[in-house]
């Protein structure tokens, strides 16, 4: 591969991940749908509400009979929330009722307890009531075979309440692209061991885990290599065995112990350079018939080159929406490196965008307090304070 723009290395990627988007769809029981995207329609099994109820404690009665207020009627028995005898109504009398509970047949209002006064059996109505009033009628709020929930719904709580009020157990929804995971380093050690000079903590591993699964996708393994190509070889050999894509990351450059492209350069894997800044260095290979994506190794590189290459495909792939750049007034001036598309660190504020520290692709700090991705074009090297930029959203 040699020197490519962000946009050609883009629709490589994009070729090279099409296959991730021809995965099918699962049932996965309710208590596991959560953010899940919904596969196909839902249409309603039933009626809701089931069953005609009441809207308030108070007492079911026909309108007819509380036109002239005081009224007296005589109560026929109680009808609590619950499994009960469907009860008849007999015009000029009452049912006590609770809220929720099945309506007489022949009742069409419920005179809530405030308006009411109770002695020896009988109720006193104070105030008349509308047929219909505090009455939940039978399918108010869906009817039986309306679409419920449409294809593509990423089910949030409100979903899956009524999926489950309609008495559904299961959903069909989209699977989850499955990603595997490879950081390389001989420096890296996890975090909670006591660091040797020149060791530091691998952040890649659970950065890109977690960029995975913020993008709907589940991750199926987090390995780490040394630099010994031999030792990353076996583990990109286990990745592929369960995964439809592997990310890699550090090992891609042109130092000395560059494992990533040692091993891979005989097993076809194309490596390059891409006109951009952060995450130059990239590489990409399809081993065992699973692509692969090897990005760079430093903190800010990998994190970028997450969200320009591998987030559209996969969230595409997960059915999720793109996240769509906007544009956004710059806070201050900028300056930008000719020949190259920058990325810059930024975070919005009330007077536009203003960078978060300097380029340098180790300031994991400074990519942690930024929110956005400042996106300036290869051949952009100025930008005054208030011009609009296009803005990445993190
Ligand atoms: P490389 O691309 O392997 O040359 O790595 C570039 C820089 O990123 C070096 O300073 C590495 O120590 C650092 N780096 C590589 N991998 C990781 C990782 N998993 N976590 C944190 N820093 C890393
Ligand atoms: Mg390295």
């Amino acid at each position: 591969m040699t020197a490519r723009s962000v946009e050609d290395h883009r629709r490589h990627v994009a070729a090279l991940l099409a296959a991730l988007h021809t995965r099918h769809a699962e049932d996965v029981s309710l208590g596991d749908a959560l953010g899940r995207v919904l596969a196909s329609d839902v249409h309603s099994p039933v009626d809701l509400p089931l069953f005609r109820n009441s809207q308030m404690d108070g007492y079911a009665v026909d309108a007819a009979s509380i036109r002239v207020v005081p009224a007296v009627l005589p109560v026929r028995g109680v009808i609590a929330a619950g499994p009960v005898d469907p009860a008849s109504h007999v015009p000029g009398t009452a049912y006590r009722i609770m809220t929720g509970a099945p309506i007489p047949d022949g009742a069409d209002a419920v005179v809530p307890v405030e308006d009411t006064e109770t002695t020896d059996g009988q109720v006193r109505i104070t105030r008349a009531r509308h047929a219909g009033e505090y009455v939940r009628e039978r399918g108010s709020d869906v009817l039986a075979g309306t679409l419920l929930l449409a294809s593509g719904e990423i089910l949030a709580a409100r979903h899956i309440a009524v999926l489950a009020a309609v008495g559904l157990q299961h959903v069909p929804v989209r699977t989850r692209p499955r990603v595997a995971i490879i950081t390389t380093g001989a420096e890296l050690v996890d975090a909670g061991s006591t660091l040797k000079p020149g060791e530091i903590f691998d952040s890649n591993g659970i950065a890109l885990a977690s960029s995975v699964r913020a993008n709907g996708a589940e991750v199926v393994s987090i390995a780490r290599s040394g630099d010994d190509p031999a030792e990353f070889q076996k583990l990109l050999a286990e990745a592929t065995t369960a995964a439809d894509l592997v990310l890699t990351s550090g090992g891609v450059s042109m130092g000395d112990f560059e494992v990533v492209r040692d091993a891979l350069t005989s097993l076809g894997a194309e490596f390059g350079h891409v006109a951009m800044q952060p995450g130059g260095p990239q590489g990409t290979a399809v081993v065992d018939g699973v692509p692969v994506l090897n990005f760079p190794g430093n903190p800010v590189s990998v994190l970028v080159s997450f969200e320009v290459f591998a987030r559209p495909e996969i969230r595409r792939a997960a059915g999720l929406p793109l996240i769509e750049p906007e544009e956004l007034p710059l806070a201050t001036a900028i300056t930008s490196i000719p020949g190259k598309r920058q990325f810059l660190r930024a975070r919005r504020t009330d007077s536009g965008v203003e960078l978060v520290s300097g380029p340098g692709s180790h300031l994991v700090a400074a990519m942690a307090w930024a929110d956005v991705l400042v996106d300036v074009p290869p051949d952009v090297t100025t930008l005054d304070a208030g011009q609009l930029v296009k803005v990445i959203p993190l």
